[in-house]
Parts: structure tokens; sequence; C-alpha cells
């Protein structure tokens, strides 16, 4: 078989069962191509894509912009390392902490190599700004996170397929329970050693749990208290997703005029990821002040592909569409509407239980438990009339559509979803 041959969608599923690790489960369809809200099999079928690369693709795929920026770059310097400077890192650097409302910027890879650095930099802020001795630094995170996939983040995650026979773990952390204001005070109060609370905004992987109105703001008022670093991961929330810029809209120059019915909290560390490049290429980043970025010092931390030339370049454009297109306030205005129109579909059904979410970042709660393959099997059944989700945990199934979706688009995808679900009603 030539390399370059076309395949049909059996044949490479065959090719990855056989030449590839198996630690993804993926939905059985093979794509080669997308554009803006779709993407196409090999077989040459259309579909809406409701996952979006777990939110990288915010922007559509393919989004004209963002390959131009990339091409261009591609074809001027690709890579210098930070042992020398280059044009590009610095412009992109001055955009994003601008745009953010932050001194400064940390240029990472992937989502996991982000949340890494805001642990180090949390650390090494507790030693030599808070005064806690050596090797005593504890951050507390929450129940059912998920921040990546290193040794030192599946440490504290409590799923045990994630987990186990992964040890021995890294120790320093603390775990309490999500959106519970009263277990995060007291894992504050009586303990000296806390270098920072470790949050999303809202759990995408868990199930998309959107926590209580006033939790984030009281959490990042116990922190200050406490003087401990409010670190927010947005690497899945972030980049206009649940209809602001960020789920925690800070001082950032967000535009959204929905942004100011919604509660603000500014956290001391930000990090990102995923929809920062558009899902163009692996770009992350962690923000912060002058004073925690500063404990970083030359050969503290680094990475050979971080901040280089292509990733500043894509990032500018893909931020760039996120203001030009108004993304947050479309993800508002369509996340609305979607949730009203699954919750009429609700009143009447009993295969889904109840709709959650925020802007473009939705979940859909199956009536079945959580071992069964309903969920699953819903899946594949969207995927045959043309719409592509996958489940998070069990009877859980996420929608998460690029946010360029029209109107007309997103109804027509809620009359897929209503009549697919429709034939599980019994
Ligand atoms: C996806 C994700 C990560 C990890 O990002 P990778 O690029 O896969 O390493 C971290 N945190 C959150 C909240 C995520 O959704």
């Amino acid at each position: 078989m030539a390399v370059l041959e076309q395949l049909t969608s059996q044949q490479a599923i065959e090719l990855e069962n056989k030449y590839g690790a198996h630690n993804y489960h993926p939905l059985p369809v093979v794509l080669n191509r997308g554009e803006g809200v779709y993407v196409w099999d090999v077989e040459g079928k259309q579909y809406y894509d409701f996952l979006s690369a777990y939110s990288a693709v915010n922007q559509g795929h393919c989004h004209p912009k963002i390959v131009n920026a990339m091409t261009q770059q591609a074809k001027t310097l690709t890579l210098t390392s930070r042992a020398f400077y280059n044009d590009m890192l610095g412009k992109y650097e001055k955009y994003a902490t601008e745009l953010f409302g932050f001194d400064k910027l940390l240029p990472m890879n992937t989502g996991a190599e982000a949340v890494e650095t805001a642990l180090k930099l949390a650390r090494k802020w507790a030693y030599e700004v808070k005064g806690i001795d050596e090797n005593e630094a504890e951050i507390i995170v929450c129940e059912n996170n998920f921040h990546g996939r290193t040794t030192t983040i599946i440490s504290f995650s409590n799923d045990p397929v994630a987990r186990e026979n992964f040890g021995p773990y890294t120790k320093g952390f603390i775990k309490i329970e999500y959106d519970n204001l009263q277990a995060l005070e007291e894992a504050l109060k009586n303990n000296a050693n806390i270098a920072a609370f470790l949050v999303e905004p809202i759990q995408g992987e868990a199930g998309v749990y959107v926590p209580s109105e006033e939790y984030l703001i009281a959490a990042k008022a116990l922190c200050e208290t406490y003087n401990v670093l409010f670190v927010a991961d947005e690497v899945q929330t972030g980049i206009a997703r649940t209809g602001r810029l960020l789920a925690t809209c800070g001082n950032c120059s967000c535009e959204n005029k929905n942004c100011s019915s919604t509660p603000d909290v500014k956290p001391d560390v930000l990090i990102l990821g995923k929809a920062l490049s558009g899902g163009a290429y692996p770009v992350s980043a962690v923000l912060a002040n002058n004073d925690i970025m500063n404990v970083i010092q030359p050969g503290n931390h680094g990475s050979t592909f971080g901040g280089n030339p292509i990733a500043a370049a894509v990032a500018i454009a893909a931020l760039e569409v996120i203001q030009e297109e108004q993304l947050a306030e479309n993800a508002y205005v369509l996340g609305r509407l979607f949730r009203a129109e699954l919750n009429k579909f609700i009143q009447t059904s009993n295969v889904v239980k109840l709709v959650r979410g925020k802007g473009l970042l939705n979940a859909i709660v199956i009536n079945d438990d959580e071992k069964s393959n309903k969920a699953w099997d819903i899946c594949l059944a969207l995927r045959d009339n043309g719409l592509l989700a996958k489940p998070t945990h069990g009877n859980i199934i996420r929608f998460a559509p690029p946010l360029v979706m029209t109107e007309e688009q997103l109804l027509d995808c809620v009359s897929i979803i209503s009549k697919t679900l429709q034939t599980f009603e019994n």
C-alpha cells in the first residue's frame, strides 16, 4: 500500500489500531478535511463538528487568517529556540498580555506543560516571596479535576484510569470538593504552607460542571485573605468558549457587552492553551504579573519550541480572529439559544435528564447509569446523522461546536440532535 494512497475509513482505522498505541478510544469516523464548523470523512460525508478538538478549534477549522499567518511564518523562520531572540515572540507577548491584562507571559506548547509551568511558578513564589520553608509548599486542587497527563498532574487526579500504575506520585497536593467554599476555607485556614489554589472555572472533562455564581469570586477572595495564588486553568474555558474572552474575565479587554452582567474574577496566574492557536498548532501560555512571574530566572524553566515564531504568529492571528469576529458574543447568544431549545426538548424526553453549560460549552446528561453504553450509542447515531460529539464521563455528552457557527446552523444542529435523541426514547 502506497503511503499517499487514499484510504477507506476501515483501512485508516486498522492502521491506527495496528501501529498506534491504544491510548484513546476514538469514535469510528475518519476525517480528512475541515472548514469552519464542518469536517468531512474520507468517504466525503460532511459533519458538524460538535467537539472542536476539545475546544481548541474555537475559530473554526482551517481559518484562512490563521492558516495564512502560519504558512507565511513557516516560509520565513520556524524555530530559533530561546537561545536567541526572534522578532515575533515579543510582539505576541505584548499583544496577549495587553488583551488579558497581565504584565508577563511565559510561552509553552501544550496545556499540560502550561499547567506544569504554573505549578512550578506557584511553588517558587511560595518559597521566595511568601516565605514557606523549603519543600513544604502545598497546592490545593479540586476533585474530578482535569489538568493534563504528566506524572505530576495525574498525581492529583482522582480518575483511576488516568492514575493507576503510574505511581509513585508527586507530593504536595491537597484535594477538596469542587464548588465548595467551606472546603476551601477549611483547607486554607489551618495551613500556612499553601502556595496556590488550582481550579477550572468550569470542569470540562468532568462533564461541564458549572459552579455556583459566586464560587470563583469568593474563592479568589479567600485566596487573597490567606495570601495564596488563585491559579485558573482556562485551557478549555478560555478564548471565548463560555461567551466571554475568559470564564474569569478580570480586567481583560474583552469587548463583549455581556461581560459586565457576569461576575469578574482576576486570577493571579492564568493558564491558556487549546484555542490560543485556533487548533492550528500547539500553543500554550502562563500569564501573571511581575510580582509573581519575576521569580522565574534564566535556567529555571523552558522549552525548545515554546515561544517559537510560528506559534507567536499563529496565536496573534487566532486572538485577532476572536476579536474581529466577536466570537465571545456569538458564543454567548448561541449558547443561550442552544440550552433554551434543548430544554424544550427535555420537557417531554425520557432520554435526557438535563442540559447545562455556559456559552458554547454545554453537556447533556443521559438518563441512564454511568456504565451504560447509551451515550456512546447516541454519539454513533449522531455521527450517522451528520454531527460529531463524544461522551465525557459515562452518561454525559459534551456539545462544543466551533464559535463561528451561525444561528441557522445551530438550529439545524438542534434539529439533528433532537431527532437523534427521539429514536432513543422508549
Ligand atoms: C485539555 C486540557 C488540559 C491539557 O491540555 P493538553 O494540550 O492536552 O496537554 C489542561 N487543562 C484543561 C482544563 C484542559 O481541558
